[in-house]
């Protein structure tokens, strides 16, 4: 493998709501290459904030990767993510086929939701089992605070992108509201929009692993949750699996730097 692309599988690692979730990143970047620079970003800022669609790791190279990986580590999912926003690599459907290819697990992809505007990144996100869209916000204002994204995107074409992707997708739709001080007290704005996207589940989270933000308190979340009744709803405090731990199956060494994992 090109000792570029050594780390575009990363651990297992657990994820509070995949399991021992296999990484793989499709951007593999020095830098995070990112549409947004959230302000909570385990990742830190942005290197490199686009909306251009690219290929960053060659197929070639994640199936010899992956095949090797899958040879010594147990797993329960495949999951996209890692450097960046995965729907920005242009090959990302022939990366999730690949990944299918390799093994029987599900494949599950981590997007943050700017891109599903997009007819090309639909089609692709929609050949995973699993795909998991970010929505943090309840118009443009909160969007551009919490998220700071690309100038190309608005909060109405994150909207109908993930609507129309709720209507073509016939996997599992999962949408993740990450809650920080900006957005807490908007959480019922955020879960009227949320209910009328139809996601199968709804995750309410925080950010507990390392991150420039501060966390809300358990106390904290189980008021904002309490907005969302009446959803399938998923809180990360009342997770079986503690969101801090780590399968460190492959070594630390091969997770040389930290990917964004859940
Ligand atoms: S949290 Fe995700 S969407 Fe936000 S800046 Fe980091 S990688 Fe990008």
């Amino acid at each position: 493998m090109s000792d570029n692309f050594r780390e575009v599988i990363y651990g297992p690692v657990f994820s509070w709501r995949l399991g021992r979730s296999l990484g793989v990143d499709p951007i593999c970047a020095e830098g995070k290459i990112c549409s947004f620079d959230c302000v909570y970003c385990s990742l830190g800022r942005t290197a490199m904030k686009t909306v251009d669609r690219r290929t960053f790791v060659p197929a070639k190279t994640v199936e010899r990767a992956l095949g090797e990986a899958l040879k010594s580590v147990k797993a329960d999912v495949i999951t996209f993510s890692g450097t960046g926003e995965p729907t920005l690599a242009k090959n990302l459907g022939e990366l999730i086929e690949v990944a299918k290819e390799s093994s029987d697990l599900p494949v599950a992809v981590l997007t943050n939701s700017s891109l599903q505007f997009r007819k090309d990144a639909r089609k692709e996100l929609a050949k995973a089992d699993i795909v998991k869209g970010k929505l943090d916000a309840q118009n443009d204002e909160l969007l551009k605070r919490i998220n700071r994204p690309h100038e190309k995107i608005s909060f109405s074409e994150i909207i109908a992108g993930l609507k129309k992707f709720r209507k073509e997708f016939t996997g599992r739709f999962a949408i993740e509201v990450m809650f920080v001080p900006e957005n807490k007290d908007f959480s019922g704005e955020i879960a009227e929009i949320v209910e009328t996207i139809e996601p199968d589940e709804v995750q309410i989270n925080t950010p507990l692993r390392p991150s420039p933000a501060t966390p809300l308190t358990r106390e904290e979340l189980e008021k904002v949750e309490k907005s969302f009744r009446g959803l399938n709803c998923r809180s990360v405090y009342k997770a079986r699996i503690p969101a801090r731990r780590y399968l460190k199956v492959l070594g630390a060494e091969k997770i040389r730097r930290l990917k964004r994992v859940d």
